[in-house]
């Protein structure tokens, strides 16, 4: 059977069904060399110079991210902010930039910070709002659109194929940031982007014991080049054994994908009405903002991601963290464990999230299990 042609919950789960020349390995080998012998005519004809290029480590993991994005190529990054600051990098001083208001709070802060200062101009839009979406970017002076979504942590949902046209219209590229949705409900290059981008550390690994990111392209272009050039100066790359890690990772990701989304919506459903809850922040609830959208372009679920508005404002919020138990009190999302975080204070001026908002990463424990533990730390 050919494996471009399997679904892709086989395609992970065999890593591409790749299988070692020499050794008839099923799993690759870990490749620790950072240099690689030139040939006797002082050429390169393997391909491979140096470790900080590129590495033999990353090969399968690139390939399967590529097919399961439906995209043209892939590269690995030492993390998920190496690959999205590397998209800005490859623009030029002078560029003008439209982002999503609501996006991962680290990169929205090197965005004013460091890449405002080298003279890129950013303007921060409701990209959920497609009139000011289309009104912030401007024909021939506008070089990308960067879109999250679900974007953290209201889960605001932007529609992936209107954000395409209207860049595409200006002559501006459209580059996502899928790290909550996972290639497992949602391919944005399908939907028009140009190019994608996912904390590997989240779903993608999925057991909290990686640093990685990856960036998708649609296409090879002079943008894509750029990229490559500038992870291969800079070194923002995976170690071996990590991007061995994330292979391995990968091969249950839709089992773990899966398992997470069938427990956020029986969280997000159990608490809806709820007499402790102001309100439950989740794309698969009927009545939330972006329901519609989120169904259209996120197939088999609406992610494991969801964020609970406590009543009785931030002290209470705050209190709800201290007394659970099987959720562990950290940062980060998308594992196996589920995780809980009171998000205002650790995003600081300028966070979206309101501050009676604690925001959940739901696992893969037993849903009964994860709903009770909170409704104890409720009852405190
Ligand atoms: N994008 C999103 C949506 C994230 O949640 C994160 C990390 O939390 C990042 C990007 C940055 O990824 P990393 O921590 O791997 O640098």
């Amino acid at each position: 059977m050919d494996i471009k042609k399997v679904q892709p919950a086989s395609a992970a789960a065999q890593a591409l069904g790749w299988i070692d020349e020499k050794t008839r390995a099923i799993v690759p080998a870990i490749h620790p060399a950072t240099t690689y012998l030139r040939d006797e005519d002082n050429q390169y004809r393997s391909g491979r110079i140096y470790a900080r290029a590129d590495n033999p480590a990353f090969d399968q993991a690139e390939a399967l991210l590529t097919q399961l994005e439906h995209g043209h190529a892939t590269a690995l990054f030492s993390s998920g902010m190496a690959a999205a600051t590397a998209v800005f990098q490859a623009l030029s001083p002078g560029d003008h930039i439209v982002a999503s208001r609501v996006m991962y709070w680290a990169l929205r802060n090197w965005l004013l910070g460091f890449a405002t200062q080298w003279g890129l101009k950013i303007e921060f839009v409701d990209t959920t709002d497609l009139a000011a979406l289309t009104k912030a970017v401007q024909r021939g002076k506008t070089k990308l659109v960067w879109v999250e979504t679900p974007a953290n942590p209201t889960w605001a949902i932007t529609d992936l194929a209107a954000a395409a046209e209207i860049a595409h219209q200006a002559g501006a590229r459209l580059a996502v940031d899928s790290t909550c949705a996972s290639p497992v409900l949602s391919q944005p290059i399908t939907f028009g982007a140009d190019i994608v981008m996912h904390s590997a550390t989240k779903y993608l690994n999925g057991h909290s014991d990686v640093l990685a990111g990856s960036l998708t392209t649609a296409r090879d272009d002079e943008s894509w080049q750029r990229i490559k050039k500038i992870r291969a100066q800079l070194g923002g790359v995976p170690g071996s054994l990590d991007a061995w890690l994330l292979l391995r990772g990968m091969r249950t990701l839709y089992v773990r994908v899966n398992a997470a989304c069938r427990n956020a919506q029986r969280i997000a459903d159990h608490f809806e009405s709820h007499d402790k809850i102001e309100a439950v922040l989740y794309p698969g609830l009927a009545g939330f903002a972006g329901h519609e959208i989120a169904a259209k372009q996120m197939k088999g679920g609406f992610g494991g991601m969801l964020s609970l508005r406590i009543k009785g404002g931030e002290a209470a919020a705050v209190a709800v963290a201290a007394h659970t138990q099987l959720w562990k009190r950290a940062t980060s999302l998308g594992s196996v464990e589920s995780l809980i975080e009171h998000r205002s204070s650790i995003e600081g001026a300028g966070s979206p999230a309101p501050v009676d908002m604690l925001r959940l990463s739901t696992g893969i424990e037993d849903s009964g299990d994860l709903i009770a533990d909170l409704e104890q730390a409720l009852g405190k």
